[in-house]
């Protein structure tokens, strides 16, 4: 046996986290700059809470409110340039992954006068600035992982960065802050918390520790299927869900994802589709696809899960993932093209060809010369 085990964020979890432990926030400096996004950080009640604990501390702070969905290179730029300006000692992410993921990227460019291109090396002169993370959301599990999935314009499609200095410094997980997630939301994001937990899982980079966080992940995570199914959500619910983001993301952390988020950046830059939600469509056939291969790991998860087969699976999927989609035979190329470029492809326990992706696609969307 052979691995690399870190967590380089000490997690808070438990209801009324951020309060209770305002010298999480002191020791990090006197200003602090607040990444969020339009709606998160108020609606949670995790900006008010942030807001109280610096406003006790005697820490001066700007609220940076403009990250967007999917956030690009030219959003986190300007926020990266008002962190510099600002002179910020660390940086309090709040919200999904998109805000999450983008305050790591502010850390960077708030001591790193640099092209945000450059975040893609990986090596920075200036260390990053500390960053705290708050979840609003239950999926994504960025508060514990490196790193930042960011919008390549230029590339059209979405790229991550990180290094060991990019994880946060500190994750405060409160469930409460995810009561005010629309229903659509919540299904979404426990998808992509599932889908990291099993692609980490059968990654080619899985080890006996990540294994451990991934069977945990999947095991919450089908306790809760029956609530997603019919969006019956209590406080014990919305933590389990929090949890099984935690571990989802503490298995990334050590794996990276594959070829399902691979594939789905496609589906959210060119089709808009939320994240969670472009990764869950695709998981059936990914485990169709993986099955030979993988066969002792991919019976596991259905056993954990309480199925019999995948197709038992694929009808979980429909029931939680309501889509509309086609996609024309040039789209089907042009994503699998672009899933090929992703380093996560070459992560996945069978090994893929461009065929192979497009034959993920087609199976997974009805496709169809108009849409
Ligand atoms: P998100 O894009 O952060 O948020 C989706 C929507 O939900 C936004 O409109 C957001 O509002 C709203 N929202 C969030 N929390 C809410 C709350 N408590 N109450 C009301 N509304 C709320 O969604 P996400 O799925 O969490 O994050 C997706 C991003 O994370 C993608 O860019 C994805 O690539 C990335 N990701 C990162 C990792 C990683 O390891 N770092 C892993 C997987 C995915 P606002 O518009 O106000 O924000
Ligand atoms: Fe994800």
């Amino acid at each position: 046996m052979q691995f690399k085990f870190q967590i380089g964020t000490k997690v808070l979890f438990g209801k009324g986290c951020v309060k209770a432990s305002k010298l999480e926030f002191s020791k990090y400096g006197k200003r602090a700059f607040l990444v969020t996004g339009k709606n998160s950080g108020k609606e949670s009640g995790a900006l008010i809470d942030v807001i109280s604990v610096l406003e006790q501390e005697g820490i001066e702070y700007i609220i940076h409110d403009k990250i967007e969905n999917n956030p690009s290179l030219e959003n986190v730029y300007t926020g990266g340039k008002e962190a510099r300006e600002f002179n910020a000692d660390f940086i309090v992410g709040i919200g999904g992954g998109s805000p999450l993921d983008a305050s790591k990227a502010v850390a960077v460019l708030a001591v790193n006068d640099i092209d945000p291109i450059e975040l893609y090396k990986n090596t920075f002169e200036n260390k990053p600035l500390p960053v705290l993370a708050i979840p609003t959301t239950a999926g994504t599990g960025s508060e514990v992982t490196p790193y930042s999935i960011l919008t390549r314009n230029d590339m059209q499609t979405k790229m991550s960065f990180g290094n060991e200095d990019t994880f946060p410094v500190v994750a405060f997980m409160d469930a409460s802050y995810s009561e005010s997630m629309p229903n659509e939301v919540t299904v979404n994001t426990a998808v992509d918390a599932f889908s990291h937990a099993v692609e980490g899982y059968l990654s080619r980079r899985s080890t006996a520790a990540s294994d451990i966080f991934a069977l945990e992940a999947i095991k919450v995570f089908g306790s809760c299927i029956n609530n997603l199914i019919e969006n019956r959500y209590d406080f014990e619910i919305r933590e389990k869900l929090l949890y099984t983001a935690m571990y989802g993301g503490m298995t990334i952390a050590h794996t990276g994802t594959t070829i399902v988020h691979g594939l789905g950046y496609s589906l959210t830059y060119f089709k808009g589709l939320p994240h969670g939600k472009a990764n869950g469509l695709l998981m059936k056939e990914y485990f169709k696809f993986n099955y030979e291969t993988a066969k002792n790991k991919i019976e596991n998860i259905l056993k954990i899960l309480k199925l019999n087969n995948i197709d038992e699976f694929g009808n979980i999927m429909d029931k939680l993932m309501k889509y509309d989609l086609k996609l024309k035979k040039e789209e089907i190329k042009q994503f699998a093209a672009l899933a090929m470029k992703q380093r996560s492809s070459s992560y996945n326990i069978r090994s893929v060809t461009e065929e192979d992706l497009e034959g993920i696609l087609r199976c997974s969307i009805k496709y169809g010369e108009h849409n």
